[in-house]
């Protein structure tokens, strides 16, 4: 069953229950209120009655004549002595010979109660007759309620149909309303559907018009949700194009390599070299996969622990001094006793990132200066170079992976993928720090990591 026809079911049961409700509570209130009137009638009248009426020496009803009755009234009575007998009656019915209320005249008690008489409905009050403590008769009146009767069917036919109504319009127009709601939820899958099948996360649900409400948000949100899905999608093309590239030209050299090998029927020095290095190239840009899909994927697990950074700094230090012979000068300066908590591996992986960019990037003669400092409860480790500068235009990008400023992406054995700055944003963000650049053409730049100092 359709929402649609759902929520127009339970709208107009809703709506129906409430109606019964209500019709119910009217009816019971306003034949409360007729007969009240009516009882309050024949109450008038017993008591004009009562009035004009003797007893005689013997104890007999003597009445002197009945009142005249108000003819909007419309009463009957009857006056019935204590041997059963009826003493006497008013005109209109005075042929009658039963009581108006045969089970009321039995109790002897004073009574409203509704009787029969002929088929004609009634509204009767007895009232017993007594002189001191002794009953001498009774005395009932009675008024016919075919008016009465008459005003309820008619209030409940009229109800019924102001109820019949009501229930069918309240269906009608909770179809014709809900009818525009689902409308829209049809639009949006339909729309969800022509983007399934036409794996096209480029189009849109048209939200033109929509107003500020559920369906709105909803098409925003899902929108939102499309908008995410092709970055993603997007981004993951465009990973898988780079890694590509980046594997086919080291496998184009090694394989040129070795068809040359093979056609020379010997391993010239040369060739292995390039072998040998392309194959190194490989191996780093497997691993720096490696680590970003384990980084990514949450798999990188980091032993955090206090770690000496100064002694790390010192070490990076003499490590990279092989690396940096004969083309820059390494100077470590400044540096200041701190600890933090981290994972000594990576934070050691970071340095030797930033260090090795800033000799490889750094022209010959150029200089490196390693430092840290405790800055407030804070420290400070800068990796600073004298060399060419990175662009302002490529500096947003340099930590997305496979960017390189350089545009030509000239490659030396030793230049990189674009990788390292990735995951050295990675660690450095895992361990709640921030890592800051400020590069000027021309000039160095220096990249600046913060973290949290423990003591
Ligand atoms: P790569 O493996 O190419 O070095 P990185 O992610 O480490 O990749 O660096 C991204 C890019 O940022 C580099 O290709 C280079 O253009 C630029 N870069 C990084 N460090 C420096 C530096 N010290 N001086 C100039 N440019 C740098």
């Amino acid at each position: 069953m359709s929402l649609r026809l759902r929520l127009t079911m339970l709208y107009s049961l809703f709506m129906g229950g409430i109606l019964l409700v209500f019709g119910v509570v009217v009816f019971f209130l306003i034949n409360v209120i007729l007969l009240n009137q009516v009882d309050t009638m024949l109450a008038n009248v017993v008591h004009d009655i009562t009035k004009v009426m003797r007893v005689n020496a013997v104890g007999e009803l003597n009445l002197i004549s009945l009142p005249p009755l108000d003819m909007a009234s419309n009463a009957y009575v009857q006056v019935w002595g204590q041997d059963g007998k009826l003493v006497t009656a008013s005109p209109s019915i005075s042929a009658l010979t039963e009581p108006l209320d045969a089970d009321a005249l039995k109790t002897g008690k004073t009574l409203y109660h509704d009787s029969w008489v002929y088929a004609v409905h009634l509204r009767v009050l007895t009232v017993p007759l007594i002189v001191g403590t002794h009953k001498i008769g009774t005395l009932q009146v009675g008024t016919s309620l075919t008016v009465v009767d008459a005003s309820q069917r008619a209030l409940l036919s009229v109800m019924m149909v102001v109820a019949i109504v009501a229930v069918a319009l309240a269906a009608i127009g909770s179809w014709a309303l809900l009818g525009r709601a689902t409308d829209s939820l049809e639009v949006i899958t339909n729309a969800v559907d022509q983007i399934n099948h036409a794996d096209d996360l480029s189009r849109r649900i048209p939200s033109s018009g929509r107003r500020n409400d559920e369906i709105g948000n909803l098409v925003e949100s899902v929108n939102q949700t499309l908008e995410r899905l092709e970055s993603l999608f997007t981004s993951q093309q465009r990973f898988l194009a780079d890694v590509s590239h980046e594997l086919r030209t080291p496998l184009t050299v090694i394989k040129g390599n070795v068809d040359l090998i093979r056609r020379m029927k010997q391993a010239d020095e040369e060739s292995l070299t390039s072998i040998d290095q392309e194959a190194g190239r490989l191996s780093r840009l497997v691993g720096g996969l490696l680590m970003l899909a384990q980084a990514e994927s949450g798999k990188l697990a980091l032993n955090f622990a206090p770690v000496e950074l100064d002694l790390l700094l010192t070490e990076v230090f003499t490590e990279m001094q092989v690396l940096a012979k004969n083309k820059v000068t390494l100077h470590l300066n400044d540096i200041d006793q701190v600890i933090v908590n981290g994972d000594r591996d990576r934070l050691k992986q970071v340095l030797l990132n930033l260090v090795a960019n800033a000799i490889q990037y750094t022209p010959q003669g150029g200089e490196v200066f390693l430092g840290l400092a405790k800055i407030g409860e804070q420290v400070r480790l800068t990796v600073r170079d004298t060399g060419p500068g990175i662009p302002a235009e490529d500096l947003p990008h340099i930590f997305d992976r496979f960017y390189r400023a350089e545009k030509s992406r000239t490659r030396s054995a030793f230049s990189g993928f674009g990788l390292g700055l990735s995951i050295v944003q990675w660690i450095v963000e895992h361990h709640g720090g921030q890592l800051k650049v400020e590069s000027k053409v021309g000039k160095g730049s220096t990249f600046a990591i913060w973290l949290a100092l423990l003591r």
